[in-house]
């Protein structure tokens, strides 16, 4: 569940936008384009599979 901030619907799907307004949610920890390493919070794009500043791997359980 994920209730809007600005028009206040609350999202049964943890969508990255608002299903009313459109509004797109903060990134707190969950952005599907944006990888937010979880050691350093570094900010990677999305595809990599380790953090650029401390090489912590960010996709868990993808490892080979
Ligand atoms: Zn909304
Ligand atoms: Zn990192």
């Amino acid at each position: 569940m994920v209730t809007c901030p600005r028009c206040g619907r609350e999202n049964e799907t943890r969508s990255s936008f608002c299903e009313r307004c459109l509004h797109e949610f903060p990134s707190d920890g969950w952005d599907p384009r944006r990888l937010i390493c979880p050691e350093c919070r570094y900010d990677n794009p999305y595809g990599n599979d380790h953090c650029e500043r401390c090489h912590e791997p960010l996709k868990p359980g993808q490892t080979e």
